[in-house]
């Protein structure tokens, strides 16, 4: 039906998040139309691409550290783990954390092919022992896999002078946190609860 770069464009296009075959060919149509907004789009894509960069907190921007590990308003002895970049835009959005993050780019799932080996942790000791940190935040769904990756992640920090805490309330289970609306997270992130991790753990 379309020309062989046409069709193409919308087998790439569709396998974006969120945008299924219809939305990729109204894309190309648009795009064939409009050839300002399709060079603009080329040149910013070309640029995220030449200049976006994965900082140690797991983060993509343009700079290593990124803006937020660079940010000196920012309370460094103060850790969050996340999942995922989106769950740090999100919490960002509540306005109710001043530390920096840590992503660890997933959770532990048998299913998904995701093991303890694939999360960004393997320097995370000691970055908590050279940032000297005293409080983590441990911000993970109420989900099974993230159980198992808190549980991982404990054994990672054990016998550490650090203040451990997962959100107290708030989570609904099985809720992904990105999805959640703002003051839901909000609640989450304020009230926190300590989680003991010593020996007899
Ligand atoms: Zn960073």
């Amino acid at each position: 039906m379309y020309d062989p770069f046409i069709n193409n464009f919308i087998k790439n296009c569709s396998k974006l998040p969120g945008i299924g075959t219809k939305a990729s060919e109204r894309i190309a149509l648009f795009l064939m139309q409009n050839r300002q907004e399709l060079q603009e789009l080329n040149k910013t894509i070309e640029l995220m691409d030449k200049h976006i960069i994965k900082c140690e907190c797991g983060f993509f921007s343009t700079s290593n550290p990124c803006y937020i590990c660079n940010d000196d308003k920012r309370d460094k002895s103060k850790i969050c783990i996340v999942k995922n970049m989106a769950d740090v835009i999100s919490i960002e959005k509540t306005k109710q954390f001043n530390g920096t993050y840590h992503i660890l780019g997933g959770l532990i799932s048998s299913i998904d092919g995701c093991f303890p080996q694939d999360l960004n942790l393997d320097n995370f000791r000691d970055k908590i022992i050279k940032n000297k940190i005293n409080e983590i935040i441990i911000a993970l769904s109420a989900t099974t896999e993230a159980k198992t990756t808190q549980f991982y992640i404990l054994s990672k920090i054990k016998n550490l002078k650090v203040n451990i805490f997962e959100p107290a309330h708030g989570i609904p289970l099985g809720a992904d946190l990105e999805l959640l609306d703002q003051a839901t997270l909000s609640a989450a992130i304020i009230s926190k609860k300590e989680i003991e991790n010593n020996d007899d753990f």
